[in-house]
């Protein structure tokens, strides 16, 4: 069991950074690798190179093992996943943009599933089709 007091790795990540513009470089202020990477304790004594890890917040997914996370910088010690990291697989870039386009389609703005039964369709004053939706109407 972890100890209450015990921060997550996304804690322990987000502390080891000064977050600064989108277009910035976030510097990694932990002591980096021989390569010039930050690293990131994650449980026990397993390590991830904090830049990849910046990455997979990015993409809400782990990256595979062949997945290379790249600085557009150039930067090794920067994490700002906002814009300065990327895949370097170009067919996953291209698969994760047509995942989220076809999630964004098929889920409503706070990711509720659409299916007949959620979602109410009404043709509003000018014409449009609106869609709402039945599981963000029961939270109100
Ligand atoms: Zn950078
Ligand atoms: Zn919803």
């Amino acid at each position: 069991m972890p100890t209450p007091n015990a921060l997550s790795p996304l804690d322990r990540f987000l502390a080891g950074f000064v977050r600064g513009a989108d277009d910035e470089c976030w510097l990694w202020r932990g002591e980096p690798s021989a390569k010039g990477y930050g690293r990131l304790r994650i449980g026990g004594r397993r390590q991830v190179y904090v830049h990849r890890f910046a990455l997979e917040l990015r993409l809400g997914r782990p990256l595979r093992d062949d997945e290379d996370a790249l600085h557009s910088c150039d930067t090794p010690l920067c994490v700002n996943y906002v814009s300065h990291l990327r895949s370097g697989d170009q067919a996953t870039n291209v698969a994760d943009a047509v995942e989220r386009d076809r999630l964004r389609k098929e889920r409503c703005r706070r990711g509720h599933e659409r299916t007949p039964e959620n979602t109410r369709t009404r043709i509003d004053r000018r014409g449009y089709v609106e869609r709402h939706c039945r599981d963000c109407e029961r939270l109100r």
